[in-house]
């Protein structure tokens, strides 16, 4: 019932101030009621110089925030002091709709043992059994009762069969054209280190930003399917461009994605709500807005808004 997830980019944090700001993002969110919580961090590496091993760590508790909190001292193969320069953290508590609460229940959800993708959820996928069904055929085997395990599920699918290198941001806007009913998502993958792809249809999100320096631009314009936008127009230009089209230029920044402005606001107050179907995505430090289909009318940027 409460997304919280926390980006930093070459700003030097250790590992506990990670799960610092983590924690305090959820117990922010407290008052949404929960039933469980889970995080998800970059796991140990598997010597001290190998930063391209890119575990995912899962930790998951039934129970009050107060207890996962302990959870995540408890792990001794991460160290809390490490320093990451770039990490991308999630963290989730949990109002179950589908599956009692229990620590496997909670989420992040996986895609597999090896943590290839996970994801956090608000809301509830409605057509969760057809796909479920569907990856079971494909061999995929579940571990929870929840609606939202199809989701890392179906992207690790939606990426074994990719036929050519795709973004984080074009294979997440595969995954989300499958699913039916409301959400909010924040994915993270092992195949996309120090990236972040959140997106909402339904339940509410929206993303702070923290920089040292003047963002590059506080207006986002919306991104599309370069090769759709072609298709259909093909006497217009592409409408998708680069570096413009994103706030940060490579140099520090935090962002933080959360259900609502009480988790963002002790931190920054420079935030852009998502609408339906936008998808977030940050690379490289820089933040850009994609959507699956140009609607009529529709505003051409997202503005990064000053809270009061
Ligand atoms: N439907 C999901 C579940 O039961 C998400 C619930 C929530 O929004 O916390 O796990």
């Amino acid at each position: 019932c409460g997304i919280f997830a926390y980006l930093n980019y070459r700003v030097p944090r250790t590992r506990k101030e990670i799960f610092e700001t983590l924690v305090k993002g959820l117990q922010r969110l407290e008052y949404r009621g929960y039933d469980s919580a889970g995080i998800a961090v970059d796991g140990p590496r598997k010597t001290a110089t190998d930063v391209n091993d890119n575990a995912i760590c899962l930790i998951k508790k039934k129970g009050k925030v107060k207890a996962l909190d302990e959870e995540l001292y408890k792990k001794d193969s991460l160290d809390l002091d490490e320093e990451l320069s770039t990490h991308f953290g999630l963290a989730h508590t949990r109002w179950a709709t589908h599956g009692e609460p229990s620590a496997v229940n909670s989420h992040p959800h996986r895609s597999d043992k090896d943590n290839e993708f996970v994801v956090i959820h608000n809301g509830i996928i409605t057509n969760y059994k057809e796909l479920k069904a569907y990856l079971i055929t494909k061999g995929y085997e579940f571990e929870s009762e929840t609606d939202t395990e199809v989701i890392p599920k179906l992207t690790k699918y939606v990426y074994d069969n990719r036929e050519n290198d795709i973004t984080f941001s074009t294979l997440v806007e595969r995954v989300i054209k499958q699913l039916e009913g409301a959400f909010a998502l924040v994915f993270k993958s092992r195949h996309y280190p120090g990236e972040a792809v959140s997106t909402r249809r339904g339940s509410p999100l929206l993303i702070g930003v923290r920089s040292e320096h003047e963002l590059s631009t506080e207006n986002i314009p919306i991104q599309y399917n370069t090769a759709r936008v072609q298709e259909k127009n093909s006497h217009n230009r592409p409408d998708c461009a680069s570096d413009i089209n994103s706030v940060g230029d490579g140099r520090a920044v935090e962002y933080y994605f959360a259900s609502d402005a009480s988790a963002i606001i002790e931190h920054t107050n420079k935030v852009l709500y998502l609408e339906d179907n936008d998808i977030a995505a940050v690379t490289g430090g820089k933040l850009s807005i994609h959507r699956i289909n140009r609607q009529a009318g529709e505003d051409p940027v997202r503005a990064i808004q000053t809270l009061q």
